[in-house]
């Protein structure tokens, strides 16, 4: 069984929409997974935003907006009256739901939860929709019925792969199943999600849970990038990475791939292939766990960045001192993400700060500390072995003229990362372009 996840900009009209019922193969067994219709969820945001600062009415007239963005896909989306009336019915009772929530004498406690879900309900509600219309046999899963996160807000596979294969036990026979992107409900069993950008780490999941053959992540671009297309021009698409490339590049700020994606499908040997909506017949990229390793393969970069430099008050490198670092950012639950040391100093960076005070007050019991903000991780994916020396100063060759915070290198064989100022990223990333784009042309002869 394949799962195929399409995002917010396959999904953003009711053109859009008809367009997948060609590309959703309905003569074998797949699990579709849709996003919002693009901009839903940031509308949603704000107004759950707006909620919580107490400015109900607004909160009430921006979901009153998306509702009618719905019900006016719905007059183009449906051919006959019958179906635009279900359609309109269907969304009205959902954010009729929401709204009355919202205007309860006690409003749930996890509201901003509740409206954020309305996106991925109402999408994957006109779609099912749209194939009854048509005639194409088809069942909508609520993913609010199978996915789960536990407590430390990881998915709950076990419960997630019991329960999912329950609900399709049940629609034996029925070739095309739809669900949600992003929404789940947490371990109190309230509604939630998984963050921004989640429904592609929806479709892993599902993919891991259901043994899938293979995990499609359909979006608006011919597949994963050489470089950040919406900084750099003149980027082309990789046809095949390696998942601890893909993972790199997904955690290091391309915003293709949510950086949880590869994980659950490399842990099943699942092949991820990246497409694009809008041009079906091209390839996309294919990501497996083959490593076909080719000099400077792609950049990108991920934004927040802060850095913190620690100095002992003691002796650096005494025995224990790094433990007593990185217990501080444990006890804290924050990821570290880049770090170098010397004698005197270590310099690390993080990109959540919301324990920030709490981890300098502790750092500073035993150590001096400096903090800087606005930084950037540029993320060099490549060949970066000992045995092809000449790979890594075409990397700093590139950047030369950038001011460079910090370089880690050696932590694996396919990857550089380097701090800059966030000011400096777009003009790293467009130098760079001119390194991988080296290696796609010798690629191409
Ligand atoms: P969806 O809504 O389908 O999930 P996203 O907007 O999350 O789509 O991801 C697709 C976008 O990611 C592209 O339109 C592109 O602007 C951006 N992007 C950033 N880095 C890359 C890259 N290396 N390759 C391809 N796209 C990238
Ligand atoms: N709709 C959610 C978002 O915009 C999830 C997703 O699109 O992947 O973040
Ligand atoms: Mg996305």
């Amino acid at each position: 069984m394949k799962v195929l996840k399409f995002g917010g900009t396959s999904v953003g009209s009711a053109e859009r929409i008809q367009r997948l019922t060609q590309i959703v193969p309905s003569r074998e067994p797949v699990i579709v997974v849709l996003s919002a219709m693009a901009g839903v969820t940031n509308q949603l945001v704000d107004s759950a935003a707006m909620v919580a600062m107490q400015e109900t009415p607004k909160a009430v007239e921006l979901l009153k907006q998306v509702e009618k963005k719905h019900k006016e896909t719905c007059n183009e989306l449906f051919r006959t009256s019958e179906f635009k009336m279900k359609g309109k019915e269907l969304i009205r009772k959902m954010f009729n739901k929401a709204i009355d929530m919202v205007l309860a004498p006690n409003v749930p406690t996890n509201i901003e939860k509740e409206i954020l879900a309305l996106g991925e309900l109402s999408s994957t509600a006109l779609f099912h929709l749209c194939l009854q219309e048509q005639q194409v046999p088809s069942a909508l899963i609520p993913a609010l019925g199978f996915m789960r996160i536990d407590k430390d807000e990881e998915p709950d596979l076990f419960y997630i792969t019991e329960s999912l294969n329950r609900l399709l036990d049940a629609c034996s026979g029925i070739n095309i199943i739809i669900t949600q992107g992003f929404i789940c409900r947490n371990a109190k069993g309230h509604v939630d999600n998984l963050k921004r950008g989640g429904s592609d780490y929806s479709a892993a999941i599902i993919g891991n849970a259901i043994d899938a053959n293979e995990v499609q992540i359909w979006t608006d671009i011919d597949g994963f990038h050489n470089n950040d297309p919406r900084y750099v021009s003149g980027t082309s698409p990789i046809r095949e990475l390696s998942f601890d490339e893909a993972a790199e590049l997904a955690y290091f700020g391309a915003k293709i791939l949510h950086p949880s994606t590869i994980h659950p499908c490399r842990e099943k040997g699942i092949p991820v292939l990246l497409k694009n909506t809008l041009n079906p017949t091209d390839p996309g990229t294919r990501i497996t766990s083959s490593y076909r390793a080719n000099g400077i393969r792609a950049v990108a970069s991920k934004d927040g960045i802060t850095a913190i430099r620690i100095k002992s008050l003691r002796m650096l490198m005494a025995y224990g001192f790094l433990k007593r670092v990185f217990d501080v950012f444990a006890q804290q639950k924050t990821a570290v993400d880049l770090i170098t040391t010397s004698e005197v100093a270590i310099t690390l960076t993080i990109d959540d700060t919301s324990n920030l005070p709490k981890i300098t007050d502790a750092l500073r019991e035993f150590s001096s500390v400096e903090v800087s903000v606005n930084h950037s991780i540029i993320c060099i994916v490549g060949e970066f072995v000992a045995e092809k020396p000449g790979i890594a100063s075409q990397v700093l060759n590139a950047i030369k003229h950038i001011p460079i915070g910090l370089i880690s290198y050696g932590g694996s064989s396919h990857n550089i990362s380097i701090l800059v100022s966030s000011t400096h990223k777009q003009a790293a990333l467009m130098a760079l372009q001119t390194v991988v784009s080296t290696e796609i042309t010798i690629e191409q002869h």
